[in-house]
């Protein structure tokens, strides 16, 4: 029983969700605000009637909204079930032998690569754990690039600029992905490119800046070529991926952004508050344009700090690959939950501060 295909596979694996106790969660990069005013508007006004009948497999109301809301057509947007889902029509529609992408970056890139059979060309980070954009757009032999920018696990930033230089010299025929799940903490989107560029396909996602992460909603914008392939994609596999109830949340979400931009706001300038305290006590912080911080002590192992902020309820996540075994992943949270995780950070460091270390630049050039 069971294909070669499955067996082959090495699945993602998501931070915890436990529910053995209450934790405070900064470990999977939810926001920590609820979703704004127009969701329960939504909600109220629900007909159970509607869900008797298939959702739009087209999302119409949703794409519209959003293509007024950036500045594009309709017909240059698509949505799916999340950002993971549509991320994976990219890989199915847009890649045949191989793609290149940062390492470390978002770890399901690894995975679908893994289930279309598709070889991953993986370009170390430069020594700022920064994406070394040059490289990675001289990758040769490959079908595509994926860019996660902001990236993850290290939160830091391309500007729109080098992504444009490095579209300017690359293949139109290769598709070029940037992943902007966490754009709307301090980065500049590059959708204004789409027009320019035929192979470039940009996508969102609600489940960070906006908040749901429960709804399962995301976004692409690309040239209609592109749109177009991704429905190919999509059709092959299901028709109605995106919930009725999500598509107009979705929709009703995109026309009041005012509610999100100031969430994102605290949660920017929280974390810019915690990069002070945390350098300023001698650890490693990569500046981040995301809703967490990449943090390393100067002389205490990740795993136990992960461990020992896990007992005091404070869940964070720490990847056990070589490479990042050093470090921690701290989503940003509310100001009371970060207060909450530097005390406990003070208490389980106490006596392990290397005096004179020097701390990483506290200012990261945004090239
Ligand atoms: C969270 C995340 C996603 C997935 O978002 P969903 O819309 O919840 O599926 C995609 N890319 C990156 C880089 C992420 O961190």
């Amino acid at each position: 029983m069971f294909s070669r295909r499955l067996k082959r596979l090495t699945p993602y694996v998501p931070g915890e969700q436990p529910r053995d106790r209450s934790y405070i969660k900064l470990n999977t990069n939810e926001n920590p605000y609820p979703p704004g005013p127009e969701v329960e508007r939504v909600i109220a006004r629900y007909n159970p009637e509607t869900l008797r009948r298939y959702p739009d497999p087209t999302c119409t109301e949703l794409r519209a909204s959003a293509a007024a809301a950036y500045g594009v057509r309709p017909s240059q947007v698509f949505a799916g079930n999340g950002s993971d889902e549509v991320l994976s029509f990219a890989f199915f529609a847009g890649f045949d032998s191989a793609v290149a992408f940062a390492d470390p970056s978002y770890s399901f890139y690894p995975v679908y690569c893994d289930f279309y059979g598709i070889e991953a060309k993986k370009v170390p980070l430069d020594d700022q754990l920064g994406i070394d954009i040059e490289t990675l757009a001289s990758t040769p032999d490959v079908d595509g690039m994926v860019i996660a920018n902001p990236n993850s696990p290290t939160g830091s930033y391309l500007a729109p600029d080098r992504i444009e230089t490095a579209l300017n010299q690359y293949s139109p025929d290769r598709m070029v992905v940037v992943d902007e799940a966490y754009i709307a903490f301090g980065g500049e989107s590059v959708v204004p490119l789409i027009d320019r560029f035929e192979n470039l396909l940009v996508v969102h996602t609600f489940s960070k800046g906006a908040s749901m992460a429960g709804l399962r909603l995301g976004l692409a914008f690309g040239s209609e070529r592109i749109i177009d392939a991704l429905f190919r994609a999509k059709d092959a596999f299901n028709s109605y991926p995106v919930h009725d109830l999500a598509q107009r949340i979705g929709a009703a979400t995109l026309a009041e952004p005012s509610y999100y931009r100031a969430i994102c706001d605290r949660i920017i300038a929280t974390r810019a508050r915690v990069f002070d305290s945390l350098t300023g006590s001698g650890w490693q912080v990569v500046p981040s344009r995301a809703n967490f911080m990449f943090v390393k002590h100067p002389v205490l192992a990740g795993r136990q700090l992960y461990e020992a902020l896990k007992e005091r309820g404070i869940l964070v996540r720490h990847f056990s690959t070589p490479e990042l075994t050093d470090y921690l992943r701290i989503t940003i949270g509310t100001d009371e939950e970060m207060d909450a995780l530097l005390t406990a950070l003070d208490a389980v460091t106490e006596g392990n501060t290397l005096s004179g270390v020097d701390a990483w630049p506290s200012s990261h050039p945004d090239r």
